[in-house]
């Protein structure tokens, strides 16, 4: 095992992670996208796979969850403009960043407003669709809002869900959960905040709180899972289908751009800007864009200064062997979905020759870029979604950022490209808690 100096000494950037200052780092394992000629784990017929259970799903969302209505029960959210916002990020700047500015809403996804809302929802409507197919309970061309029954809440009561989180991954499965019938156990690390535990108490979840971080809260509640054979586990840190029910986003989004009449090709760039915790929210979006333009687009993982673990894993190569507490980083942040300091342990393998890049953003500049969006754009997000929306900012005004730029001949066409910055989470924060965040981001602008 090498030391810290060893590391620091190979890959001199380490110092500025250690040092908890922001950071640019251009990938090198970055590779042209080969479609059938990798060997990923995945393929695309696994995200339609994905994608079809959905809408197998969306009768059943439709009736129990009437805000999904006006989508016929698909979980999806709005891809906005923000011309306000896009000029402040150039004079930030201090030039003009050529471009489309977009905003994609996870903040505003139905149910449970963030991203989560994709693979945590996802993950449970899968193990509830085997329970029920195992039991010749249901077929897939059933109209699956016969769920909403006694008959099939008791069913799933037999069964219990259990999963470990931040918060937001917790709210996703707790709710989602608890409205089909399971029992379900959320495991909370001590930086979740207490409305999160407040709400899913109210849904009927039990929760349970540690004093340690995400990593040790997700061991425990495996373990425990692990004693009871009707219990089922989800996995932030390995699971697959989350991943996929994630990767669902990409055909949605193209559909979306579409609509917008965006191209994305050649000569029409799109950049993503991610907000990264464990990796897999960020990761399988990313993954889903690939498979879809594959080196039109270009996605970077943002992640906070305190909270370096993907991009440590990744610069390493050690992925989930290597945690920022091994480099003495503290992993506290306010960026609750983002205080992870050990990445997952697939998703790192699979993105490292499909992203671009990654960066890291201070909490200051989180909750200054807050106040001015809401200023700027009226729109609310937690802390952790504005780390997508410096992206830009980061590719323009970093060396690495105009090195990548300059050797992917891409210069001519910044004109044209898009910037898309992923907003992850946010509506579901009370007005109070939101208050506090604006307040704190407007003095730190002062
Ligand atoms: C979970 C989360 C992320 C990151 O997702 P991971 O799968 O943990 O990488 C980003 N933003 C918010 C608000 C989240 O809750």
């Amino acid at each position: 095992m090498k030391t810290i100096q060893d590391w620091i000494k190979e890959y001199p950037l380490i110092n500025e992670l250690v040092a908890t200052k922001e950071v640019f780092w251009s990938n090198p394992k970055y590779d042209p996208f080969k479609k059938n000629g990798n060997d990923l784990q995945f393929n695309e017929n696994d995200v339609k796979d994905a994608e079809e259970r959905l809408k197998r799903f969306a009768p059943y969302i439709a009736k129990v969850f009437p805000e999904t209505k006006k989508r016929n029960g698909i979980i999806e959210s709005p891809l906005v403009p923000i011309p306000a916002m896009h000029q402040h990020l150039s004079n930030m700047c201090e030039q003009p960043l050529e471009g489309e500015f977009l905003l994609k809403l996870d903040s505003h996804l139905p149910i449970s407003g963030s991203i989560k809302a994709r693979g945590g929802i996802y993950e449970v409507l899968k193990h509830a669709e085997t329970l029920a197919l195992n039991h010749g309970l249901l077929t897939v061309n059933d109209d699956y809002s016969i769920l909403d029954s006694e008959k099939f809440r008791n069913f799933f009561s037999q069964y219990s869900i259990a999963v470990g989180s931040t918060g937001n991954l917790g709210l996703s499965i707790g709710i989602m959960s608890t409205k089909l019938g399971f029992k379900v156990t959320v495991h909370m690390s001590a930086d979740a905040k207490k409305w999160k535990k407040d709400l899913l108490k109210s849904k009927g979840a039990m929760v349970i709180e540690y004093t340690g971080d995400y990593g040790e809260a997700v061991k425990e509640g495996r373990k425990q899972a692990l004693c009871n054979p009707n219990c089922y586990f989800i996995d932030d840190e390995n699971s697959q289908d989350l991943f996929l029910g994630y990767a669902v986003a990409a055909s949605r989004l193209q559909k979306q751009l579409e609509d917008l009449n965006i191209i994305v090709n050649e000569n029409h760039p799109l950049f993503i800007y991610l907000p990264c915790g464990v990796g897999g929210g960020p990761g399988g979006v990313a993954y889903g864009l690939k498979l879809i333009y594959q080196d039109y687009v270009h996605c970077f993982f943002a992640e906070p200064t305190h909270s370096p673990s993907m991009l440590l894993g990744l610069m390493t190569g050690l992925h989930d062997k290597v945690s920022v507490q091994d480099f003495g980083i503290d992993n506290f942040t306010a960026a609750d979905g983002l205080a992870v300091g050990r990445p997952s342990g697939f998703v790192g393998p699979i993105i490292e020759p499909l992203l671009s890049g990654s960066y890291t953003v201070s909490d200051n500049v989180l909750f200054k870029l807050l106040s001015t969006l809401a200023d700027k754009e009226n729109i609310h997000l937690e802390p952790s979604a504005l780390a997508a929306v410096i992206g830009p900012v980061k590719l323009w005004g970093e060396k690495q950022g105009m090195e990548y730029i300059k050797i992917h001949n891409l210069k001519d066409k910044m004109k044209n490209a898009v910037h898309l910055m992923w907003a992850t989470g946010g509506s579901m924060v009370p007005k109070e808690i939101m208050h506090e965040y604006y307040k704190k981001g407007v003095m730190l602008s002062l």
